[in-house]
């Protein structure tokens, strides 16, 4: 189960040079066509675990447009695994290329109305899965658990430059978490959150870092000022933003993280958030897949 490491695009941006800042994008985006960036680094672990258990079938849970469950049936498809999405809402009459793409994957694709799919975490709820589908390793929506850190750190590892701050977009904080988890202390680590909502995400990550580690860190820290309206919104300068992005760096965002993470980034660098000589690693954490719910918006960028 080894994945080369991911290499480090250097930004030439006049901005840049201006603000005397550095910025690599390191291209978690390329580790794999379909098990990419960061839901690659969450899922190593618990296919380990998995296969320690002794278990064959994933079970897991996302949105019909979800990037973890694009990359959790490739990859059971890849390392031999059974796998079991259960998606929320009502199926609709086009599936989405996300589930269509999953399901040539071999997912066998469950919906689960939104209701019961709040309550999917309850251990009734758990237990009546099991009763309908038999044994399974459970990995929880987005990937995000205790196994998800270790591949994160894996991620920290590879990065072999100099410095100061890692940044990366936030929708469960795991990524973050393992972020955290492998600076260890050392260094600084920034969150963009694609979602609204503030209460729980400090402390959820705080909790899997202590779970992780047995220890606190103060080195971290989520902006929530760049999330557009909320989890999967977009207005048109986000959309010109990752078009713009595209044709000078050549690289590809998508909307619902890493465009609005690189976005907030420029603005903080513009804003003098970060003093002259600062060195920043921003990580492209993949999610590519997602551009096929914005196909009005991105007509133009989407192959196949
Ligand atoms: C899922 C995802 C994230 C968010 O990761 P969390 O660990 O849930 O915070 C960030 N970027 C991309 C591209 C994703 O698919």
């Amino acid at each position: 189960m080894h994945i080369k490491p991911t290499p480090l695009q250097h930004i030439n941006e006049p901005l840049f040079r201006e603000k005397g800042v550095e910025v690599w994008l390191k291209r978690d985006d390329l580790t794999h066509p379909d098990i990419s960036g960061n839901k690659w680094r969450k899922l190593k672990y618990n296919l380990v675990e998995a296969k320690e258990e002794g278990l064959s079938t994933l079970l897991t849970f996302g949105g019909p447009y979800s990037n973890h469950i694009h990359a959790l049936a490739a990859a059971g498809k890849l390392f031999g695994f059974k796998t079991i999405g259960i998606i929320r809402g009502e199926p609709s009459e086009e599936p989405t290329d996300t589930l269509q793409n999953a399901a040539k994957n071999g997912m066998r694709i469950l919906f689960m109305d939104r209701a019961q799919y709040r309550l999917k975490n309850e251990p009734e709820s758990i237990e009546s899965l099991h009763v309908q589908l038999g044994e399974f390793y459970m990995v929880p929506e987005g990937g995000t658990n205790i196994y998800a850190l270790q591949g994160c750190i894996e991620m920290v590892n590879e990065i072999k430059t100099d410095y100061d701050y890692i940044c990366l977009g936030c929708g469960t904080g795991g990524t973050l978490a393992g972020v955290v988890a492998g600076l260890y202390g050392k260094k600084k680590a920034l969150g963009f959150s694609s979602l609204k909502g503030k209460d729980t995400l400090t402390s959820s990550i705080t909790e899997l870092v202590q779970d992780f580690t047995d220890k606190t860190f103060d080195n971290w820290q989520i902006t929530f000022d760049y999330h557009f309206g909320g989890y999967a919104k977009v207005n048109d300068e986000l959309i010109d933003f990752i078009k713009a992005f595209k044709q000078n760096h050549l690289t590809q965002l998508e909307p619902v993280y890493t465009g609005k993470m690189i976005y907030g980034l420029y603005d903080m660098i513009k804003n003098d958030q970060f003093p002259r000589g600062t060195k920043i690693v921003a990580i492209h954490t993949g999610g590519l897949q997602g551009l096929c719910g914005y196909k009005k918006e991105f007509e133009n960028e989407i192959q196949n």
